[in-house]
């Protein structure tokens, strides 16, 4: 998911701030970046400033105009300093960190870095499909390039984590059904060893249920407990 994020910078003037979004880039285990008609580049100030990412600068494809950049983009969000005048939807970075790493499992996807002095034009905004803020406090909204794009790297790399598990089958909690087999087969293996007498050991199993629960096992955890029962009454069925 990560590699289909596309950090693009439009006309960076400062190459030493393309250095160290590469190195926030690599940080966060980004790759793909995209320079638009950047000021100066190749530069040494860029070099000096990845320090330790120059695969990413070797890497970065140069276009001449943004939509050039995100011609095959499926989904395009674009960062801003200032509030606009008319209407967009804007998001916090972690709200937009969100969408962009679903969006990224179905395509590419651009996250557009305005200019140092005057940051995104209205054609550049136009392109996009969502912007993205970064809360400030009220006097000064500016931040430097490098460190936007530090922040942005930083809750893609959260987000496309906690992705990565929701579509992880073997990270889903087990649902009720398998639950409740396990459940009704840790009570008949504790009537089996004899660790309750009861017949229906109702509190105990509410217990150990809520322990589960807090828990919440995933099926392959419940296999294995479910195993382990399994042992434990075959070994408990030799002894007798
Ligand atoms: N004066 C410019 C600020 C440019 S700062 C403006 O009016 O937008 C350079 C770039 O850093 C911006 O275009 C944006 O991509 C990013 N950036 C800086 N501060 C930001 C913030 N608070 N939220 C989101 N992006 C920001």
């Amino acid at each position: 998911m990560l590699p289909q994020i596309r950090f693009t910078l439009i006309e960076t003037s400062h190459p030493g701030n393309i250095g160290g979004v590469a190195r926030a880039m690599k940080c966060m285990n980004l790759s793909s970046l995209v320079l638009v008609s950047p000021g100066q580049f190749p530069h040494p100030d860029a070099l000096t400033r990845s320090a330790g990412a120059e695969n990413i600068l070797e890497q970065a494809r140069v276009c001449r105009d943004v939509k050039e950049a995100v011609g095959d983009c499926i989904f395009v969000a674009g960062t801003t300093a200032r509030e606009r005048a008319i209407e967009w939807p804007v998001e916090s970075p972690r709200a937009a960190a969100k969408m962009i790493a679903a969006e990224a499992a179905n395509g590419p996807v651009a996250l557009l870095f305005g200019r140092e002095r005057s940051g995104l034009t209205n054609e550049e905004v136009d392109l996009c499909n969502l912007l993205i803020r970064i809360p400030t406090g009220p006097g000064y909204s500016s931040l430097n390039l490098a460190s936007a794009a530090q922040i942005l790297a930083y809750e893609l790399f959260l987000a496309a984590n906690e992705e990565a598990k929701r579509i992880d089958p073997e990270s889903v909690a087990a649902d009720h059904h398998s639950l409740d087999g396990f459940y009704r087969h840790l009570e008949s293996t504790l009537l089996d060893l004899d660790f309750v007498k009861s017949k229906h050991p109702t509190r105990l199993m509410r217990k150990l249920v809520r322990l589960f629960n807090r828990a919440r096992p995933t099926s392959e955890e419940v296999n294995i407990l479910r195993g382990i029962l399994t042992a434990a009454q075959n070994a408990g069925r030799r002894a007798n």
